[in-house]
């Protein structure tokens, strides 16, 4: 069953287990505790954990799938790593189920992988560790379609560390359970270390009875998805296509939307350009048009003509 499984069930399938195995990378770096940060720009950090769990992730899907571009957000990493860092199973479980027919046929130069290793790596320095996801994304002929968030230090009421959400579009989503957020509230999830006054114009304007400041595109669609906000704003340029593509595909597999502030779906080819211009707005419910209706003239006619 497992080998004769459509390419993009085997792509998610190995995903999953790579993406778990970069969070005990993640974990073992923390523990040890040298981070090895180094700036790559303003607010950029990077460290150990980023670039291990990247060779990992990159190695392992490389190794099983060698003609799938993959783009990573650490640039090209060593990909010779020990064989305790490449992962060849997949999650049976995954496989176990039904491919949606639109991507039954999909062939490998249909696919990009973008993966960010480590999202809300700031966060990670400053301790905020519940904030860190691993990003997997699947790209489809330019769409995102399917992605794994895996969180490396959730715990689990079993005591278990660690859990990972997955979402196909036409298939679903795994891994935690959707609900829905309170209905006399609007609660938005944000920025915290990469606003601006533009920015929080645009926050501003939706007169939300809660602001949660937290780090990583993907735990905040992970707020999304567990009814904790309802509508993640991010009106500047500055995140990059890894963030994006997984929790993309994964909100949009449960029913709610990603696009940039205008409304657009972004696209995620293998020559699209890395930064997300015109800033993220996703939301979980059916009001997708009229938030962003609401995002201010010129607040939406400035994003996208400013450098990151
Ligand atoms: P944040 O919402 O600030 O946690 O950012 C989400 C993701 O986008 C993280 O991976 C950040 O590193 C990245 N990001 C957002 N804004 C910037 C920026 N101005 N420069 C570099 N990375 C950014
Ligand atoms: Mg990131
Ligand atoms: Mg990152």
């Amino acid at each position: 069953m497992a080998t004769n499984a459509p390419l993009i069930m085997r792509i998610m399938a190995l995903s999953i287990n790579t993406a778990k195995r970069a969070g005990v990378i993640i974990r073992d770096v923390l523990k040890q505790g040298d981070l090895g940060i180094v700036d790559k720009g303003k607010n950029d950090p990077q460290t150990e954990a980023d670039r291990s769990a990247q060779r990992c992730i990159i190695a392992s899907l490389a190794k099983k799938f060698p003609s799938i571009k993959i783009i990573g957000e650490e640039g090209g990493s060593d990909l010779n790593v020990c064989d305790d860092w490449l992962v060849g199973e997949q999650d049976e479980a995954f496989l176990k189920q039904d491919c949606p027919a639109d991507w039954k046929d999909a062939q490998p130069e249909d696919f990009v992988i973008w993966v960010d290793p480590l999202d809300g790596t700031a966060e990670f320095t400053q301790g905020f560790v519940e904030h860190v996801t691993v990003l997997i994304g699947i790209a489809v002929k330019n769409s995102a379609v399917g992605g794994i968030i895996h969180q490396p230090f959730y715990k689990q009421s079993s005591g278990e560390l660690g859990r990972t959400i997955w979402g196909l579009k036409g298939l679903g989503t795994g891994g935690f359970t959707a609900v829905k957020p309170p209905a006399n509230e609007f609660i938005i999830t944000t920025t915290r270390s990469h606003s601006n006054a533009l920015h929080q114009k645009a926050v501003d304007v939706f007169n939300a009875s809660k602001v949660l400041k937290v780090g990583g595109a993907g735990f905040k669609v992970l707020q999304l998805l567990e009814g904790k906000a309802h509508a993640y704003v991010f009106a500047t340029p500055g995140c990059k296509k890894w963030d994006t593509c997984a929790p993309e595909a994964v909100l949009e597999a449960s029913g709610g939307t990603l696009t940039n502030i205008n409304g657009d779906h972004y696209e995620y080819h293998e020559n699209v350009e890395h930064v997300n211009r015109r800033g993220v707005l996703a939301s979980s419910g059916e009001n997708h048009q009229e938030l962003v209706e609401k995002i201010p003239v010129e607040v939406r006619q400035a994003v996208g003509a400013t450098q990151t």
